[in-house]
């Protein structure tokens, strides 16, 4: 207890060995007082220790235990932020980095220039920057301009429990880097955060660490956390449930903040509608007026009890008058909004949050006492062999959902109220699985090339993928000339290590250096040509970004709603018809709608109210707008040579940019190419209409939103397959057949010379060029025939 109130000044008495550094820090007397109560201020003597004492260190504490906001601090203060080296701390969420540098700089009293941040499109970093928070991504791309990171003495990996796939590369990278910067006189540190105690990946790993790093416990002080289980078998109206539950807390017992764990944005909101409407927030309400709207509501007094909320706490005191400050959370909410959950609610108000998982590890809000918890978890699924990509709603892990409860616990003893039973919870699994092992790999394995890091297997992946998974991103990487072929000659055993170790070409430099998966990287390293390059650019941002329209598809809840998305949609469909042009512009499908979308956005000033009447989402079309802006200094930097511009509002493309369009997103999309059902397959009635493709055996559809959807041509290209009631194919574009050949020579077989037209001397080549048959791979379909 004496320990923590040792004041700045004895701690450097404290410490005489030392190499008297000690920046001092001006920090406000109530941020010194909040600082002291933060279990992670007892440890410091501990951790800076360790941090002088080895190259490597781990650190695991709870959620809250100050980790985040205070690690950086004890490093700053012990000299790391001198000499001209920043303290660099990765988060594997961009709205981690933003608002705890903001935190960080307002404990330490000083400006944002000095502890900054940085993300994928923005930051406020400067030269006297000390102290950066990023997100992981922006490290890696860091790592690729110099692998020595000498601008830092010191990088702190945060939140490594979530296991992102870039927070796992990067450990890779470090523990190799680390000792490098050893070797060569410039030392670092590394220290790695978790908010769990599962750490074995990172410790145990003989690959990773030689000597494992010590690993220096946080103890929280966590107040006692009751767990009340439904007995009920789950439900699939959890959002429903989530709302009743919410109610009868704030109804029945005693003051403090309910915090709820739904899967994604539109639940949130959908719940905090419902929730602010049963306890509406206005000055000047009388208590018979909000008693009405409860009963209006469904939540009056009459409706069931469930004897699990009688916590033996005094009911009475609680007051369904009392307003419910409702405050949603997610990762796309503005920051001025994310901001609202540390501030304390207006007075004679319940804080409220309704979050995704963003407030189970990366945030922690003051003042939770009760927490609701769903069980479930949006997760993207990929499958490894077709690379289709559904989102799915699932039950998250044990870990996880422990997480979750322990938010109830921080300032006292808490309740956590699970929307599922014991038994079910039971079957969830331990932990979450490291998110590599979950999605494609080709852009890592690209970046990794580009590291020189040529044979990728060998990585000390703290979780290696499979060797399946690394061997078809190498193969896409060499079908996409990224890579070099490898050797098709000597012993299986030598060509399957090959295949394994091609190293990166310049082209696959060039798509190293931009910053979206490598398919796109290679649309645009191929926009050169007819001044395509703009809506190359424009086209490759519209599919970085997930979805450009808003879902007017979801179920409406009253009949006042349901006819204004009625409405919405019909307008949505008209503008969508205008974008997808006519003639030769519609054959570039979904992506001319996708042009047509951005270059009437920008003429209108890209508004929210142009993207609200439109049909578009709003954050999609800001983040477009970014990583044009972004992608067009990329391509500059690349080729200097050609100079583009971006006009963002773009003049429609001709005709012939359109036919030039079409072949270079064939180049990037080439192996997914898809081919109308025809023939015998016809007489199964599941092929009607559909498309075949050579990875899968089941149909695959062009939406009915699609600008393809009457046209049906017979060979498209394809974004991806998305799941949802069938397989659909997303940005679709059409192609025409005697293109495959010519552009995706790599994915066709060739037959031998055809006797007509017969064989000819070209004499500018100085070859003897001929026809030849040539068949699409796997799927054997017929192509036309070609000139070689
Ligand atoms: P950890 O990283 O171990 O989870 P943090 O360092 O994020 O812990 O949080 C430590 C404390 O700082 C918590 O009590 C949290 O509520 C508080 N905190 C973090 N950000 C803010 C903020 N923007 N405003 C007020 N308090 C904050
Ligand atoms: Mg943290």
């Amino acid at each position: 207890e004496k320990e923590k109130k040792i004041s700045d000044q004895e701690k450097v008495q404290k410490k005489p060995s030392e190499p008297a550094i000690f920046i001092p820090v001006d920090r406000s007397p109530e941020v010194q007082e909040a600082r002291l109560k933060l279990p992670v201020l007892a440890e410091e003597q501990v951790i800076m220790e360790a941090v002088r004492e080895n190259p490597s260190i781990v650190i695991c504490g709870e959620t809250g235990s100050g980790k985040t906001t205070q690690v950086p601090q004890f490093l700053y203060e012990a000299g790391y932020a001198s000499g001209g080296r920043m303290i660099g701390i990765t988060e594997p969420r961009r709205v981690a980095a933003v608002s705890m540098s903001h935190r960080v700089a307002k404990e330490m009293n000083l400006p944002t220039q000095v502890v900054s941040y940085q993300i994928r499109y923005e930051g406020n970093v400067t030269s006297d920057t000390k102290i950066k928070f990023m997100t992981d991504g922006v490290l890696l791309k860091e790592i690729q301009k110099d692998f020595l990171l000498q601008k830092y003495s010191a990088i702190i990996i945060d939140e490594a429990h979530e296991r992102s796939v870039y927070t796992d590369i990067l450990i890779g990278l470090l523990s190799r880097i680390v000792p490098l910067r050893n070797k060569k006189g410039m030392p670092m540190k590394l220290l790695i955060m978790s908010a769990t105690l599962r750490v074995e990946d990172f410790t145990e790993n003989q690959r990773l660490f030689r000597t494992p790093p010590p690993v220096i416990k946080v103890d929280a002080r966590q107040f006692p956390v009751t767990i009340h289980f439904n007995k009920r078998t789950p439900l699939e109206d959890y959002t429903g449930e989530a709302f009743h539950k919410t109610c009868k807390i704030h109804r029945m017992l005693p003051p403090g903040g309910i915090l709820v764990f739904l899967t994604g944005q539109a639940e949130v909101h959908s719940l905090c509608r419902r929730l602010r409407k049963a306890f509406p927030f206005r000055k000047g309400d009388t208590l018979k007026m909000r008693k009405r709207r409860l009963l209006e509501a469904g939540i009056g007094d009459e409706e069931d009890g469930d004897s699990d909320l009688d916590l033996g706490d005094d009911p009475e005191k609680a007051d369904a008058s009392i307003p419910l400050y409702v405050l949603p959370l997610y990762s796309l909410l503005a920051p001025e909004q994310q901001a609202k959950v540390f501030r304390p609610p207006p007075p004679g108000t319940r804080l409220c949050v309704i979050a995704t998982n963003v407030a189970e590890t990366s945030l922690t809000i003051p003042g939770i006492k009760y927490v609701v918890d769903c069980g479930r978890v949006k997760k993207r699924f990929y499958d490894k062999v077709t690379g289709v990509s559904s989102f799915k709603v699932t039950w998250t892990s044990q870990a996880s959902a422990n997480q979750r409860a322990g938010r109830a616990g921080r300032t006292e003893p808490g309740h956590c109220y699970r929307l599922y039973s014991s038994a079910v919870f039971g079957d969830f699994a331990l932990f979450s699985e490291a998110e590599i092992t979950r999605r494609p790999v080709e852009d890592l394995v690209l970046q990794m090339k580009d590291l020189n890091i040529e044979k990728v297997v060998n990585f000390p992946f703290p979780t290696p993928p499979s060797t399946e998974v690394l061997v078809a991103a190498e193969q896409l990487l060499v079908s996409l000339g990224a890579l070099e072929e490898p050797p098709c000659t000597g012993r299986l055993k030598d060509m399957q290590r090959a295949k394994l170790s091609c190293p990166i070409t310049p082209l696959g430099r060039a798509m190293a250096s931009f910053p979206v998966a490598p398919r796109y990287a290679k649309m645009l390293a191929l926009g050169k040509q007819q001044d395509c390059l703009p809506y190359v650019i424009a086209v490759v941002a519209a599919m970085t970004v997930r979805e450009i329209f808003e879902d007017l598809d979801r179920p409406a809840r009253s009949e006042d709603e349901s006819s204004k998305l009625n409405q919405r949609r019909a307008r949505l469909t008209q503008m969508r018809r205008l974008w997808a042009g006519q003639g030769a512009s519609l054959l570039l499908g979904d992506l001319m709608i996708m042009l047509g979308a951005v270059g009437a956005c920008e003429f209108a000033g890209c508004t929210p109210r142009f993207c609200e009447n439109s049909g578009l989402r709003y954050k999609a079309m800001v983040e477009i707008r970014k990583l044009r802006g972004q992608l067009t200094n990329a391509v500059n930097a690349v080729c200097p040579e050609v100079g583009v511009f971006v006009d963002p509002k773009m003049t429609p493309p001709t005709e012939h940019q359109v036919v030039c369009l079409r072949q270079i997103v064939l180049a990037g999309l080439g192996d997914h190419l898809a081919r109308r059902a025809q023939g015998e397959d016809l007489v199964d009635p599941k092929w009607k209409n559909a498309y075949k493709t050579p990875l899968m055996d089941e149909p695959v559809f062009i939406h009915p939103n699609s600008a393809l959807f009457k046209t049906l041509p017979e060979f498209v290209v394809y974004q991806e397959v998305m799941e949802t009631s069938k397989m659909y194919m997303r940005g679709v574009s059409a192609v025409e057949a005697e293109w495959v050949p010519q552009f995706l020579p790599q994915y066709c077989h060739f037959g031998s010379p055809l006797e007509s037209p017969s064989p000819w001397f070209c004499s500018s080549t100085g070859t003897i060029r001929c026809h030849r048959s040539s068949t699409f791979f796997r799927v054997g379909w017929q192509l036309p025939a070609v000139e070689m």
